[in-house]
């Protein structure tokens, strides 16, 4: 119940245009998941910056670059356009061995 909640939140915070309209149900998305001791899927974090907190937007509020590092790790490289920080997202690892 409570991640359903979670999850219709978050996909209407990254659909709503105002982004401080946005950035309220993204937060309380996360107050929900607190409150129910629910851990956000790993998609619905990402969508949270690491070093100041607030919900970014692919594209709107964060630059998402798509970087290939060492062969079969594909990472994006994500950029909080409000302070700055830039954290990888790792796409996908294909296993060698
Ligand atoms: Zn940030």
């Amino acid at each position: 119940m409570a991640k359903e909640r979670i999850e219709i939140l978050v996909a209407g915070a990254l659909k709503e245009q105002d982004s401080a309209l946005a950035s309220r149900q993204a937060n309380l998305a996360k107050k929900i998941a607190m409150r129910h001791r629910v851990r956000m899927p790993y998609e619905i974090r990402q969508l949270y910056c690491k070093k100041c907190k607030a919900f970014i937007v692919p594209g709107r509020t964060a630059r998402v670059r798509v970087g290939r590092s060492t062969g079969a790790t594909k990472a994006v490289r994500i950029t909080c356009m409000l302070c700055g920080h830039t954290y990888r997202k790792i796409l996908r690892r294909n296993k060698v061995l």
